[in-house]
């Protein structure tokens, strides 16, 4: 979502007459998109910052203004304290003012110091946003849901952005559909809670996410449709209805278990047990019997025993996914699990985290084994680090080498698995389609 933020920013931005720089230190404003999810990317943020200060400090020298802002999620949570840990910033913004970001600039540019604007306002910044677009690519994201009510135990999200909004199912689709015309034919539609999607169409009618997809399939041109991230609690009837009927929607899904332990999913306050998580997946499985499947992890959460520890192993095997991020229990300021006594020790966390990445780069590289020898249709979407490579994604989001004319770059490719990796697949040529 922060990829697609940042887009954003740069379009409201380039209606202002502003171009992207090619080398930081020819900028004269600086924008940091931050992320508060987890403790290590908020301390980018500050070495980042002290890293920025000397440059705008050269360029005071050389009689050159440069204007910093931190925007984001990390300046929605720290608001002020950003400014009086780095003075040197000039304005703060949080994920849903950006849409003001020309008028913060101008008001800096005439002399206004210290710019802050992390309210939640009454207005959607999609209603002043200037028309999406992206250039030369065949892979887009849209955000079609932002927030979260759902207050998980460990989760900064409700707090930085905010509650849960859908995008209006018009609004949406004209989106992809002017995406679809400038060359798109991949969109992935967002939401910390996309599943959750409930936008409001034109008659008044509220549609869940399945609907909206279903609606986007009869877009001449779109090809894939994928989903990120989505609540267990949340997958509907009609949303396994569209993994059965839409062939557009890849076989791929990002489904969040976070723990296999029932006792620990309650203390994050899921709204779901390790067997409601079974079920939903057993549902798609009729449903979509390729599917694969995705998830986060949380390794660590404070309370978790070992046995707890081994129901996440155990069930990490029983369910086969494919891929997924694992993360170490990050304490964030302001959310109830911080405040718990029973801590896991950092060591332990280390330790839990490596065997259940081991596990899982075990299952992904199977996995990637069982393709060798068999096609399969690659968007090839960008070049490859070697002279005459293209990469692309397969349906289930593998990166896909290939040794290819540049040409068909942007295409969709059919292509024979000739070997696997932990991380990627290579393939050779079958047939354009
Ligand atoms: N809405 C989705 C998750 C989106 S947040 C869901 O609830 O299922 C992205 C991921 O970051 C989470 O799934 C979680 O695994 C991880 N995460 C969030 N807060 C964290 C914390 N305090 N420590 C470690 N990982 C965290």
């Amino acid at each position: 979502m922060n990829v697609y933020d940042a887009d954003r920013m740069f379009g409201v931005l380039k209606k202002e007459g502003y171009n992207l720089s090619q080398d930081v230190k020819d900028s004269e404003i600086i924008i940091l998109n931050t992320c508060h999810i987890r403790e290590k990317a908020v301390e980018k943020v500050y070495s980042d910052l002290g890293r920025l200060a000397k440059q705008k400090n050269q360029r005071n020298k050389e009689g050159l203004r440069t204007i910093i802002a931190v925007g984001g999620c990390v300046a929605q949570a720290e608001g002020r304290e950003i400014i009086l840990r780095a003075p040197y910033v000039d304005i703060v913004f949080g994920p849903q003012t950006y849409h003001r970001l020309p008028d913060m600039i101008s008001r800096s540019k005439s002399g206004e110091s210290k710019i802050i604007e992390i309210e939640f306002p009454l207005e959607s910044k999609f209603d002043s946003l200037p028309n999406y677009s992206v250039e030369n690519s065949k892979t887009a994201f849209v955000t079609v849901q932002e927030g979260c009510d759902k207050f998980c135990t460990f989760c900064v999200v409700p707090y930085t952005r905010g509650m849960e909004y859908s995008r209006p199912l018009e609004q949406v689709e004209l989106e992809v559909k002017k995406l679809v015309s400038s060359g798109v034919r991949e969109v992935t539609l967002l939401g910390q809670n996309v599943n959750n999607y409930h936008g409001k169409s034109q008659a008044g009618k509220e549609l869940s996410l399945g609907a909206l997809i279903k609606r986007l399939s009869k877009i001449g041109g779109l090809t894939r449709i994928r989903y990120f991230t989505s609540y267990p609690a949340d997958v509907d009837d009609e949303l396994i209805d569209a993994h059965r009927e839409v062939r557009a929607l890849m076989p791929f899904l990002h489904l969040p278990l976070q723990s296999g332990s029932n006792k620990i999913l309650k203390a994050m306050n899921r709204r779901h047990s390790a067997d409601d998580y079974r079920n939903v997946v057993g549902r798609l499985r009729v449903a979509r019997p390729e599917i694969a499947l995705s998830s986060d992890f949380i390794v660590g959460f404070p309370g978790e025993s070992e046995a707890d520890f081994e129901d996440t192993i155990n069930i990490v095997k029983e369910i086969g996914f494919v891929q997924a991020y694992s993360f170490k229990y990050s304490k964030r300021p302001g959310t109830p699990a911080a405040d718990l006594k029973e801590q896991v020790p950092e060591k332990v966390k280390d330790m839990r985290l490596a065997r259940l990445q081991d596990v899982l780069s075990l299952q992904q590289f199977q996995f990637n084994c069982s393709f060798v020898g068999k096609s399969m249709p690659v968007l090839l979407d960008r070049r490859g680090r070697y002279d005459g490579q293209l990469v692309g994604r397969s349906p289930f989001m593998q990166a896909v080498h290939v040794m290819a004319p540049v040409d068909l770059l942007g295409e969709m490719v059919d292509l024979t698995i000739s070997s696997a990796q932990r991380n990627s697949l290579s393939g050779e040529i079958a047939k354009s389609i």
